[in-house]
């Protein structure tokens, strides 16, 4: 049975931490190198319920994808949510390991996971990381889809691919456009319009698009925008993780046992469509 150092050095060859972006905070946030770990819980976001739901299993680890703590702080006092955070996992011997922005850009990363769940083959990265010579690494993927659709086709398509949440799947753009091409993006995507349009693919799909950089996007070419919950962009990357470190564990004879989470934590919990009603009519001129 491996012990936490052990494991997290297995996490830190698949994501090492020093290719995380300088702002991030990756890393182990708690936890006894000398803990011997069996049990291994992966999710998106270090919140209570997931820290609950790792004591109900029985977890020694949990490895999140977002920071717990992304800036400093000066209390883990358990009257602060994330000081609750830090009491639950601690008082039951739980460590919390993260994986960030240095999981985005590995080869397999975020965005190939994403890629994967969508069905779609991965061609190269959108913004490639210029230290990795096999040209794998880096932030999104260029990614050809099986068939050529209609943008119309596609909405739905990634729709019901993707992990069902409150927001589904937002779309922008001409329907009867045909996407054969679509840069993928795990996460809050909308910095990355320059590089997207460079690439000339059909599409962008990603989460947390603004209305200010989609406006403009949609404005200066027909790229057509998918725009996705955060929590679901990202969520297949804990089952491509989970798989990754089941085969380090079988090839180490560790025998761990490792579990996704299935909990949906996008903030975002209900949808209100508009009703065709309230649509704003255009009276201008007309007598009042
Ligand atoms: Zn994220």
């Amino acid at each position: 049975m491996p012990v936490l150092s052990e494991v997290i050095a297995a996490l830190d060859a698949l994501w090492p931490p020093e290719r995380a972006e300088s702002w991030d905070a990756v890393g182990t946030v708690c936890g006894d190198p000398d803990a011997e770990v069996r049990r291994v819980l992966f999710a998106v976001d270090p919140v209570q319920e997931i820290a609950d739901e790792a004591v109900r299993i029985g977890a020694d680890l949990l490895v999140t994808h977002h920071p717990l703590y992304l800036r400093g702080t000066t209390t883990v006092a358990a009257g602060t949510f994330k000081g609750r955070v830090v009491h639950t996992l601690i008082k039951n011997d739980i460590a919390l390991h993260v994986a960030h922005t240095n999981a985005d850009t590995a080869d397999p990363g975020v965005s190939d996971a994403l890629a994967g769940a969508l069905d779609l083959r991965v061609l190269r990265p959108l913004v490639p990381d210029a230290t990795d010579a096999h040209g794998r690494r880096g932030l999104g993927r260029i990614c050809e889809l099986p068939h050529p659709m209609t943008l119309a086709e596609f909405g739905p398509y990634a729709a019901a691919r993707l992990p069902a949440t409150a927001q589904g799947v937002r779309i922008a753009g001409d329907p009867d456009r045909t996407i054969r091409t679509v840069a993928v993006s795990g996460g809050s995507g909308d910095s990355l319009f320059d590089d997207v349009r460079a690439a000339g693919v059909d599409a962008f799909l990603t989460a947390d698009l603004r209305h200010h950089p989609a406006s403009e996007a949609t404005q200066k070419s027909p790229l057509a925008l998918l725009d996705a919950a955060h929590w679901a962009t990202e969520w297949p990357w804990c089952e491509q993780a989970a798989a990754q470190l089941d085969e380090i564990s079988d090839r180490h004879g560790w025998n761990l046992r490792t579990h996704v989470s299935r909990t949906v934590t996008d903030p975002w919990t209900a949808h209100a469509a508009s009703d065709a009603r309230t649509t704003p009519t255009n009276t201008s001129g007309a007598p009042r």
